[in-house]
């Protein structure tokens, strides 16, 4: 099917797909990005799929993502629930192991747990201070590889750096 009678469809048939999102999710991303069309690494087009392409299953309450249509590449990005916004920028398996860590080193000083020091809001204020990136653009499925080695090193010096 065309992605125009795909799209005709999931509005006739009231399914939520990214092409026929909510309204409601949409207004409560604040800075979406635009979607991808050309891969940022390797410059071929960028497809909308569904993640069993990714994951071999569907996966998660949203399974979509963008990705990019050069199997050697396959850089992706996924989707905010019940829209087509991408959740940060396309990333490669590197991109997206660094992404990983800066995850793990940053979420348990907001998330309930022995780490727990901020609240969520919080903890990107302070995040956004240390790197000096503006809290609009301190999301980690934005940074780039050298952000998300910023954010390990910041989250394993809390005591040392300036609160
Ligand atoms: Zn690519």
């Amino acid at each position: 099917m065309s992605s125009d009678i795909r799209t005709a469809f999931d509005k006739a048939s009231g399914t939520k797909t990214p092409r026929n999102p909510s309204r409601k999710s949409i207004a409560r991303v604040k800075n979406p990005l635009p979607a991808p069309t050309r891969c940022r690494y390797c410059n071929a087009e960028v497809e909308l799929v569904g993640n069993e392409q990714i994951y071999r299953r569907a996966y998660g309450e949203w399974p979509w993502a963008y990705l990019c249509t050069d199997l050697e590449c396959g850089a992706y990005v996924g989707l905010h629930p019940f829209t087509a916004i991408p959740l940060g920028t396309m990333a490669d398996a590197e991109l997206r192991e660094w992404r990983k860590s800066a995850k793990d080193a940053f979420n348990p000083l907001w998330q309930d747990g022995l780490e727990k020091r901020f609240s969520r809001s919080g903890a990107y204020a302070w995040l956004s201070g240390q790197l000096g990136i503006d809290a609009g653009a301190c999301h980690v499925g934005w940074f780039d590889i050298g952000e998300c080695q910023r954010v390990i090193f910041a989250c394993g010096n809390i005591d040392q750096v300036s609160l």
